[in-house]
């Protein structure tokens, strides 16, 4: 009997020894076995194979796989790339074996020789790598935000499918592109970018993009810098999310919070605020402000007369009317009630009062008309008066202002006077 060709009868031991499950198969019945497959098999003896056709042991729906296989392995020929086939135990256990063969002589005839390694524990692994792997998909396809990465050069190397919810763009659209491509202002990027180089990470960073279709969405970006293992700098990993709702909620606070509701300009709080802080500058920089106050004449007869709708609408009239004669740089707001106040900054005293007198003509030449469809007027006292470099504080402006309007409504109303 010739070695090589013939390995399993010379080597015996060497095969018996072996940990994975060896046997030989002649016509596919098993001739010979090591103990590794007689373990694998769940056999009680070698006797319990020998003997038996080989394919017993394959589970029913690999069978077939597994007859094809033995007819393809023809004498002469090379061995054939490993297999998986799930196997049915002597104690009807199903097992996973990856199954290599090669013809061989055995005993002075053709024969197979077949290696089988229980894959069984290793497809466990592959399957809980593989659920586990699922997971993390769906929760990758599925979150609200948008994993991204760029390389050094700040071109997106990946983006996650949020993209297309948070963008518009399919994520290959995005891949390959600067992140530049989606700010509408360079200014948003550079800010984001200092703050990865200085610190190496950006939490809960704000600025906006733009999507595909073009609307200017608020966005909230959490990143951070990644390097190489030679720590050379390599890129910006993170996510990015859509807070263009909670930012309109925001805004919409804050408009709440600072604008009188009836009229839209600001209210008393959100003015007073203003007011101080261009009375702070003012005097700082001794520059000239002027405050005028304003109050409607008469204007409890008005809702008496012609009902609280009517003054009401008279009071927005109003309100509009003087915004129409305002600088951009004045500041105008709702006291309460039907008393408005204007801050004029770095104007002269011959501007303040050419402002009062327009406003006072305005309203005196406009027509209001209540909803019974009757005509009626309003009027307005002004009282004006200037910063004065001893002035502390914005409430000797408004004592002042006060005094004049006084002065104004005890000559007559409908008038301007100054307390200079
Ligand atoms: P005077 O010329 O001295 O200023 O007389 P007046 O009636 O305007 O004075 P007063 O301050 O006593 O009355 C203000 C009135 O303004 C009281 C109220 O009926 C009316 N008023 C205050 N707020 C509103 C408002 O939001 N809507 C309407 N329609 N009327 C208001
Ligand atoms: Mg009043
Ligand atoms: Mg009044």
């Amino acid at each position: 009997m010739n070695a090589p060709t013939d390995p399993a009868a010379d080597n015996d031991d060497l095969l018996s020894s072996l940990p994975n499950g060896v046997l030989v198969l002649s016509e596919g019945v098993i001739q010979w076995v090591n103990p590794a497959i007689v373990l694998l098999l769940e056999a009680g003896s070698p006797h319990d194979l020998l003997g038996r056709m080989a394919t017993n042991f394959v589970y029913s729906a690999d069978q077939s796989h597994a007859l094809q296989r033995l007819q393809k392995q023809r004498p002469g020929e090379n061995a054939l790339p490993p297999t998986q086939y799930r196997v049915q135990t002597c104690e009807g256990n199903i097992r996973i074996v990856l199954v290599s063969s090669r013809p061989i002589r055995y005993l002075g005839g053709d024969a197979i020789l077949v290696s089988a390694m229980d894959m069984s524990d290793h497809s466990a692994m592959e399957e809980r790598l593989r659920i586990s792997e699922q997971n993390f998909r769906r929760m990758f396809d599925n979150m609200q935000d948008v994993y991204y990465r760029t390389d050094a050069q700040g071109v997106v190397q990946m983006v996650g499918p949020g993209v297309r919810r948070v963008l518009g763009y399919e994520p290959e659209e995005i891949m390959g592109r600067t992140a530049e491509s989606y700010y509408p202002r360079s200014s948003d990027r550079d800010a984001f970018k200092k703050v990865i180089q200085e610190k190496g990470e950006a939490a809960d960073f704000p600025g906006q993009m733009v999507r595909k279709d073009g609307q200017v969405i608020d966005i909230s970006i959490s990143s951070h810098a990644m390097h190489d293992e030679n720590g050379q700098f390599c890129g910006i990993e993170g996510i990015y999310r859509d807070v263009t709702q909670r930012k309109n909620l925001e805004r919409a606070l804050q408009r709440l919070a600072t604008t009188d509701s009836l009229t839209g300009i600001s209210n008393r709080r959100d003015f007073m605020d203003k007011a101080l802080q261009a009375f702070q500058l003012a005097q700082r920089y001794q520059q000239t402000l002027a405050l005028l106050m304003l109050d409607l004449d008469h204007f409890k007869s008005i809702n008496d007369k012609h009902g609280h709708t009517a003054g009401d609408e008279a009071l927005v009239n109003f309100a509009h009317m003087v915004k129409s004669l305002l600088r951009e740089s004045d500041l105008f707001g709702r006291l309460g009630g039907e008393e408005f106040c204007i801050v004029m900054q770095s104007a002269r005293s011959q501007e303040a009062k050419l402002l009062a007198q327009r406003i006072r003509d305005h309203l005196e030449n406009s027509v209001f008309q209540d909803v019974a469809g009757q005509d009626f007027r309003v009027t307005v006292s002004i009282g004006i008066t200037f910063n004065r470099t001893e002035d502390k504080h914005i409430q000797k402006l408004i004592e002042r202002a006060d005094k004049a309007l006084y002065q104004a409504k005890r000559d007559g109303r409908n008038r301007v006077r100054e307390q200079p």
